[in-house]
């Protein structure tokens, strides 16, 4: 990865802000979360907003789901089961995974992963 110029205190301010405004999200679009800044007094552009998520998302702080249409943004936690017809997207249980990953004694060393299919309600 190539060395991050130095950043301003106004880049600074607006990494802050978009982390915590996802944060209280839980999970949104580029669209939502430059709504969410707006309405909290934030005068932040749409572009800056998509600039810095994107950033986030690079350096790993961000995780970024592609939808049919849209692509949602997320903090970073355990692997994701997304439907690719409502958009549903959850969480896969620790537990089992860390119960096989014990059975068999390994330990994953690649980022969580992201399962893209149909959730029982679209169809499985
Ligand atoms: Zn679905």
């Amino acid at each position: 990865m190539a060395a991050a110029l130095p950043r301003t205190r106004a880049q600074r301010r607006h990494t802050e802000c978009v982390l915590r405004a996802l944060e209280t999200a839980g999970r949104a679009t580029v669209q939502e979360l430059h709504r969410r800044l707006r309405d909290s007094g934030d005068p932040v552009g749409l572009s800056t907003v998509y600039r810095e998520l994107h950033r986030l998302v690079d350096v790993g702080c961000v995780r970024e789901v592609v939808l049919p249409g849209e692509a949602v943004y997320l903090l970073p936690g355990g692997d994701l089961l997304v439907c690719d017809v409502c958009g549903r997207i959850e969480e896969a249980p620790r537990r089992r995974r860390t119960t096989a990953r014990e059975e068999i004694e390994f330990f994953a060393r690649t980022d969580p992963i992201t399962l893209h299919g149909r959730c029982v309600r679209c169809g499985g």
